[in-house]
């Protein structure tokens, strides 16, 4: 699948409807609207206005193109995310919940994920 490298924020706000978050159906309601949106991050990330997580195609590009930063995959959900200049989720986007992948998603991009996390694994060394 060929991907443009970088899409900024902005150009992937406006190309992308509201969202009803997939983790709505996990029963907790923090936020009582009937749609999410994406916030648009100081840095340009996209995150959902109900769980946090990163917005999917900017998570994928992230993935396929990352060569700094540590990926960690972790509670089989959810992947935990480091990169310079991201201090907090106050900065960016700090997680990618996996209820935002579809299951076609998913299966397209599991090796490319998988590739990923072994570049930019976390370093278990600090523990
Ligand atoms: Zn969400």
């Amino acid at each position: 699948m060929n991907r443009v490298a970088f899409i900024s924020g902005e150009v992937l706000k406006e190309a992308q409807p509201p969202h009803k978050c997939p983790r709505r159906a996990e029963g907790a309601v923090f936020v009582q609207s009937e749609f999410d949106e994406w916030r648009e991050m100081p840095n340009g990330d996209l995150t959902c206005s109900y769980c946090g997580s990163w917005e999917t195609q900017q998570f994928l590009n992230w993935c396929e193109t990352a060569t700094e930063g540590t990926l960690e995959f972790v509670k089989g959900y959810k992947f935990y995310i480091r990169r310079d200049g991201v201090s907090n989720a106050g900065d960016g986007a700090i997680k990618f919940y996996t209820p935002h992948l579809t299951r076609e998603e998913g299966n397209a991009n599991q090796a490319m994920i998988n590739k990923a996390m072994k570049r930019l694994a976390w370093d278990r060394d600090i523990e």
